[in-house]
């Protein structure tokens, strides 16, 4: 219990000097300016290469979603998610080791050159989150919360990070179980971060490309945004669920792009008459408790 208590202080504290560190030194190894860099440039690519030409520059929601990226990157870590997040952590490796099943799959991946440790783990968390995704999407319960995310009603790279914080505790929790199975830790594995917020930038922003061939492996605007689309195709509860891979979708049948979706309505049916400010939406899913 102590050594729990112990957890949560350090947690805290931990994060609040992390925090800080990262505001007033910038480094290559640096979340908040590589996030701040990332939205600029995608931002500017918009600017100038719009897809939607009569979109605003500052479309519906832009300081909401702005203001959404800084408090899911940074801010709900600090009211308490990373203390508690780690204690979770524990409980179950104590857990495991308890059965002696800690990385139960003995891949050892460990022992694995590091590249090749990137790749397995991106491929890993990428197909775990596709399923995670899949589920938000057909669990009523789950997508009354994941609908946060679907309330953008103009597409722009920072509604990327428009969810609500339960999705942060939902997919932190389902996908350290299996990647603590392989033995994947929490490893800091920075660099997959990076490149999984500069894809799903790229997918919500206005920007009409889809890598050429790649777009079989990568997810892109072009396909995402069929993801929001407001109409779905009768009798699926959701399309394209990829994250940063859209080869998920294509292998499992839930590729979906039947036409050019530049100009198609996205968000759901009453997404017109859904809170518009942050708290409201925060408090939404509470409020369907049944
Ligand atoms: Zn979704
Ligand atoms: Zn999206």
């Amino acid at each position: 219990m102590q050594k729990y208590l112990k957890i949560i202080v350090d947690g805290f504290t931990g994060y609040w000097s992390y925090l800080t560190n990262e505001l007033l030194y910038p480094s290559w190894h640096n979340y908040f300016y590589w996030l701040l860099g990332l939205s600029l440039t995608v931002w500017v690519l918009e600017i100038i290469f719009p897809w939607r030409t009569t979109q605003a520059v500052v479309r519906k929601d832009f300081w909401l979603d702005g203001f959404y990226m800084f408090f899911n990157f940074f801010i709900f870590s600090l009211i308490g998610f990373n203390a508690i997040s780690n204690v979770g952590v524990n409980i179950f490796n104590d857990f495991l080791s308890l059965f002696g099943a800690k990385n139960i799959v003995a891949l050892k991946v460990h022992t694995l050159p590091v590249w090749s440790q990137f790749v397995i783990m991106f491929l890993i968390a990428d197909f775990i989150q596709w399923n995670i995704h899949r589920l938000l999407h057909r669990s009523p319960r789950l997508w009354q919360f994941h609908k946060v995310h679907h309330s953008v009603e103009q597409m722009g790279f920072a509604a990327h990070l428009r969810f609500h914080w339960m999705e942060t505790v939902i997919y932190t929790t389902l996908q350290h179980i299996p990647l603590a199975m392989i033995g994947f830790g929490i490893q800091d594995f920075f660099i997959i971060h990076i490149i999984a917020v500069a894809i799903g930038h790229l997918n919500h922003s206005n920007l009409g490309i889809s890598y050429g061939p790649l777009k079989y492996i990568i997810n892109n605007p072009r396909m995402h945004i069929w993801h929001h689309a407001k109409d779905l195709p009768d009798g699926r509860y959701g399309v394209n669920f990829g994250l940063s891979l859209s080869v998920w979708d294509y292998i499992f049948g839930t590729a979906y792009l039947p036409v050019n979706g530049r100009d198609i309505q996205i968000g759901f049916s009453g997404v017109e008459k859904y809170p518009d400010s942050f708290t409201a939406q925060m408090l939404e899913p509470f409020r369907h408790k049944k």
